[in-house]
């Protein structure tokens, strides 16, 4: 018998296929979890603050999970990068994935925050679109960080792109 998933939160029944979050022993689905910042919450920092001992099992415990590790990457962006070398090649892969690298500065892990990566990470959706932003913004900073963390992607996705977006991120 299959097993059956129901949010602890909004006590909607589950698709099988979706990945809960853990939240103090109890299982809650993606949106609520999303919604109540339960990412927060995936790891509670001890005497020492957050370890790679609680790092890695969150990591690996939420590897489907784009909320969760963004999250954890922008709130402990030293600690989650010390973490990811531990990790198995498919779960790194994962992480490359998201965040385009497997080290996440600071300024990356805003900057990722900024572009709201999907369940398939930063793809030309995500650049298209920070640079229409940024062009509406007159926001030549994003467009350097842009260049700095994502060049070889925004040159890609650079044809898709209207002309003044174009002119305005000099692609
Ligand atoms: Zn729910």
């Amino acid at each position: 018998m299959a097993q059956v998933k129901r949010c602890a939160v909004c006590g909607k029944f589950q698709k099988s296929t979706t990945i809960m979050v853990k939240h103090n022993d109890k299982e809650v689905c993606p949106v609520c979890a999303a919604k109540l910042n339960i990412a927060q919450e995936v790891i509670t920092p001890g005497k020492k603050g957050v370890t790679k001992h609680q790092m890695i099992p969150a990591i690996k415990n939420n590897i489907d999970n784009v909320e969760v590790l963004k999250k954890l990457a922008k709130d402990y962006p030293t600690i989650f990068n010390g973490s990811v070398r531990y990790l198995h090649k498919a779960e790194k892969e994962k992480i490359s994935e998201i965040f385009g690298s497997t080290e996440i500065s600071q300024e990356q892990a805003n900057l990722i925050k900024r572009l709201n990566p999907n369940r398939k990470g930063i793809t030309y959706h995500q650049i298209i679109n920070a640079v229409k932003e940024a062009t509406t913004n007159n926001d030549k900073n994003m467009i350097t960080l842009i260049k700095k963390y994502y060049n070889d992607l925004l040159n890609k996705c650079a044809k898709y792109m209207k002309k003044e977006y174009r002119v305005f991120a000099e692609v």
